[in-house]
């Protein structure tokens, strides 16, 4: 068995991709992307997520921001002791534990959606 066969296959299929990319509508261009493997966590590693900055709160503690004490993803209000995370792009804070499991499964702030480049 020489090499041929596979390498003629190999030539049709790449030029097959190729009149593919030249030949679809930008339209589909995010369905393609959408159609990622479900395996695939497209949120960031344990290490990224531990360099946000922490913040312990204490019995009485300020936010950056007045009037804005609920956090957005579980929608409780901030109690003292609670550990709270800001994502440094944007400054917006969480609990910690609620945006790091945001973290690990979307590489954006659940409030801006600010994409995070990598
Ligand atoms: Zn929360
Ligand atoms: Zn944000």
């Amino acid at each position: 068995m020489g090499l041929g066969i596979p390498l003629l296959l190999l030539t049709l299929y790449l030029g097959y991709r190729m009149y593919l990319n030249h030949h679809r509508p930008i339209t589909e261009v995010s369905t393609i992307t959408n159609r990622r493997p479900s395996t695939r966590i497209a949120g960031l590693d344990g290490a990224t997520i531990e360099s946000y900055p922490k913040t312990q709160l204490g019995e009485s503690w300020e936010l950056p921001v007045p009037n804005d004490n609920i956090c957005p993803i579980c929608l409780c209000e901030y109690q003292p002791k609670e550990v709270l995370r800001t994502i440094p792009e944007c400054n917006h804070y969480f609990h910690a534990n609620c945006v790091d499991e945001w973290l690990r499964r979307n590489a954006t702030c659940p409030l801006c959606r600010h994409l995070r480049e990598r």
